[in-house]
């Protein structure tokens, strides 16, 4: 690891001061993904500022519906009272995430922030990768890519986005709060999370200095009948090799509104936009649920070692719709 400043500012103006006094200075919570990429000299960070002095760490019911701390750790929103009842995809996307340990320091930012897992971005002796430098190419997609994406990729990079969080509040039309010394924006989490393209570099709609204070997810009907199902080559402390939240509003039998996305097949947290539409107006059964699963794969672009996930989805998800629509 390369030598660096710490500081732990006392201020929210403060910390805003040591976020933009360096290029490179970089906000630590938790720790658990940053010291990971400086470890692996994917991030060489001149200044590390600690931000958990800023008071933003409750689970709190607003006039705008559910509002999560960003410096909430994981393991304690998955533990709020009520929440499991109330947003279940939430909680089992939590759940499902890392380790116990890891869920107990991890923040709810931090966890957003999280960087790709592609094996080639992660290692020091691979340069050809477009994410840690630019025009490099990427060793993935002639190469190892059984564990990449499927959608929204680019022929810049390949890689998925691994935060299973992400995926449940993207169920949950979540939006985030952004702070920085010029006030307060909210943001869309699927427009905050940004396709590669031709800037794989560029993964979020953030600016130097930027921090999330909170997580918003709208009151509406869509939190109870919810399901988060996560496939994995091992039981846990593995990353998805595909992931579904489904939340459901259900009314009489029939879906009335619906919200699908997945994980572990995109370049960002991906939503079935289709699937949900062939769902809307008609009561969940296997035929319906057999026409849904013909709009999953749309868009979708396999590599070499991945098509097995084309399946794998669709049996994934096709389970997490008829579970969450069985909630009673
Ligand atoms: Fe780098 Fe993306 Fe290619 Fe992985 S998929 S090697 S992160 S450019």
């Amino acid at each position: 690891m390369y030598p660096f400043r710490f500081q732990r500012p006392l201020s929210e103006t403060e910390t805003y001061t040591a976020l933009t006094s360096s290029p490179t200075a970089r906000a630590i919570a938790g720790g658990t993904t940053l010291v990971d990429l400086m470890r692996d000299t994917v991030e060489r960070p001149d200044l590390v500022v600690d931000i958990n002095p800023l008071p933003w760490r409750a689970v709190e019911t607003t006039g705008r519906g559910l509002r999560i701390g960003a410096l909430a750790r994981m393991s304690d929103v998955a533990a709020t009272p009520g929440l499991a009842a109330s947003h279940r995809v939430l909680v089992e996307a939590l759940l499902a995430s890392a380790a116990p340990q890891i869920r107990n320091m991890a923040s709810i930012g931090g966890n957003l922030m999280q960087r790709t897992r592609c094996p080639y971005f992660r290692d020091p002796a691979v340069s050809q990768c477009n994410k840690k430098t630019h025009n490099a190419g990427c060793a993935a997609i002639g190469g190892y890519n059984r564990e990449h994406a499927i959608f929204g990729t680019s022929d810049q990079c390949v890689a998925t986005h691994p935060s299973d969080l992400a995926v449940a509040l993207l169920a949950l039309d979540a939006q985030l709060v952004l702070r920085s010394r010029n006030g307060e924006r909210r943001s869309m989490l699927e427009e905050f999370m940004l396709l590669p393209g031709g800037t794989p570099m560029r993964e979020h709609d953030i600016i130097p200095g930027e921090l999330i204070a909170a997580v918003e997810i709208p009151a509406n009907a869509l939190g109870r009948q919810s399901r988060y199902i996560k496939i994995r080559d091992r039981g846990s402390f593995e990353f998805a090799l595909v992931s579904a939240a489904v939340a459901l509003d259900m009314r009489g039998g029939t879906v009335h509104g619906a919200r699908i996305a997945v994980g572990g097949v995109g370049t960002k947290p991906w939503r079935l936009r289709q699937v949900e539409s062939a769902l809307v107006g008609f009561p969940i059964n296997e035929d319906r649920l057999n026409l849904a699963m013909n709009h999953v794969a749309i868009g979708a672009k396999p590599l070499a070692e991945n098509g097995f996930k084309v399946e794998l989805l669709k049996r994934t998800l096709k389970r997490t719709i008829h579970e969450a629509g069985a909630i009673a």
